[in-house]
């Protein structure tokens, strides 16, 4: 079996990264020393189509032009040069695009995606809450149906591009009522909402103070009355959380192209550095005890791609009927994700430990990679709920 990206992909590649080096690389470090979102460059990645990847040519997407191997192409070269406008580009439209896109009504896609897709709006994606995170279905969020409006009270937390200047729209969860499940216990409903930002009882709070991805816009979020029309349910009711889990299947694919993005910019860093660095009168790639931790670099970077665009195949495939299936999908983006943000956390300690002294310092981007890299573990499912997911799949009973 060979797995290979097509020409065209790799052509992509190669516009995305022109693009990438030329607008984010030499800005990358300031954004993040100035915990500053560049509002410019996401339209940028607007207007070069990414945003569109996975949105048919009526949204103003790729169509068939598109897919989410693309995408994952796309997250791994912006990831490569600045993590933080890779993971804005993989929210945008693994979490604020993708679930209108899947679950929207006709109406709810005429109106928000044409501005997503084409990079003047953003969409954040509002599932965890302070105490829901790892168990997003304990959701204290509540919607009413009161006189014909939807009234949404609760708060959510953590949550990416959800109070730039460009957000439209946050999608969320929210209890809509009392359900019992297949062995009859009852349970909470869940429903999923668009709620436009402007609307009142809306906030995006402050900013968070994050240890990493400076210039990723990420608020907590209050809900005070919100009122929405009925209409603003998203999907079908009760449906909420399933969907939302749903979207994470995909989203965790991307984020390990952006994972793959962080190891490649840390193996090509060290490869630089290692021919550079003289210690004891020669290069320290010399070194056996530099040189085989950056062979274990290459390693990383190789299985770890190969998980990562076997899964966005798999994720394509299922457009074809006969496909593989959403349980094939789950398993197999769990295993991707899982293997690929824990190797790019190691692989940001090596490429630190390469550097020596200079890896603790920001003017070399080493630093940065590994400030950016420990959330990879944590966003869109921590390594333990991939753990529990590939478990399950095994057909392990655990909790
Ligand atoms: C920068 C950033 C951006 C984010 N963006 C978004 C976003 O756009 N939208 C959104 O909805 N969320 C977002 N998140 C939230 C993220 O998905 C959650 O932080 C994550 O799912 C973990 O939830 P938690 O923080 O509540 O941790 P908890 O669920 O409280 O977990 C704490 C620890 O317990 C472990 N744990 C929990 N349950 C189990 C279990 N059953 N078995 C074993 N271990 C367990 C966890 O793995 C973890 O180590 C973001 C988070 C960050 C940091």
């Amino acid at each position: 079996m060979t797995f290979e990206l097509s020409r065209e992909h790799e052509e992509f590649r190669r516009v995305v990264r022109e693009f990438a080096e030329s607008q984010i690389a030499p800005h990358a470090s300031r954004w993040d020393r100035d915990h500053h979102f560049p509002t410019d460059v996401v339209q940028q990645m607007g207007k070069l189509g990414l945003m569109g990847l996975t949105a048919p040519e009526e949204y103003g997407g790729a169509g068939a032009d598109g897919d989410f191997t693309s995408l994952c192409v796309a997250i791994e070269e912006i990831g490569r040069v600045d993590q933080s406008m890779g993971i804005t580009l993989e929210a945008a439209v693994g979490l604020g695009i993708n679930p209108i896109l899947s679950y929207g009504d006709q109406a709810q896609k005429e109106r928000w995606l044409p501005d997503l897709v084409s990079g003047q709006a953003l969409a954040g994606f509002g599932l965890t809450e302070p105490g829901a995170g790892s168990d997003a279905g304990a959701t204290l969020t509540r919607a009413e149906l009161v006189d014909g409006a939807w009234v949404i009270n609760g708060a959510k937390q953590f949550i990416t591009n959800s109070g730039s200047d460009l957000t439209s729209c946050v999608t969320v969860t929210a209890r809509t009522g009392v359900t019992t499940d297949r062995t009859g216990a009852e349970r909470a409903e869940i429903s999923a909402f668009v709620v436009p930002t402007d609307t009142p009882g809306f906030t995006a709070e402050p900013a968070y103070d994050k240890l990493g991805w400076h210039a990723s816009d990420t608020h907590p979020l209050t809900l005070a009355d919100v009122h929405v029309p009925e209409d603003s349910m998203l999907g079908e009711r009760g449906r909420g959380y399933a969907q939302f889990l749903a979207t994470l299947d995909d989203g965790r694919i991307a984020i390990g192209a952006l994972a793959v993005g962080c190891i490649r910019a840390c193996l090509d860093a060290c490869l630089q550095y290692a021919g550079e660095r003289q210690t004891f009168g020669v290069p320290i790639g010399r070194k056996q005890g530099v040189a085989f931790q950056i062979a274990d670099l290459e390693v990383m970077l190789r299985a770890s791609r190969l998980l990562v665009y076997s899964a966005a195949a798999t994720k394509d495939a299922m457009r074809e009927s006969g496909g593989p299936t959403a349980r094939e999908l789950k398993q197999t983006a769990a295993v991707a994700k899982l293997y690929a943000t824990e190797s790019a956390v190691s692989a940001t300690r090596i490429a630190t430990q390469v550097f020596g002294g200079y890896g603790f310092m920001e003017e070399y981007p080493v630093a940065r990679l590994y400030r950016d890299a420990k959330v990879l573990e944590i966003g869109e499912g921590t390594s333990e709920v991939q753990r529990m997911l590939i478990a399950r799949g095994l057909g392990l009973p655990v909790e």
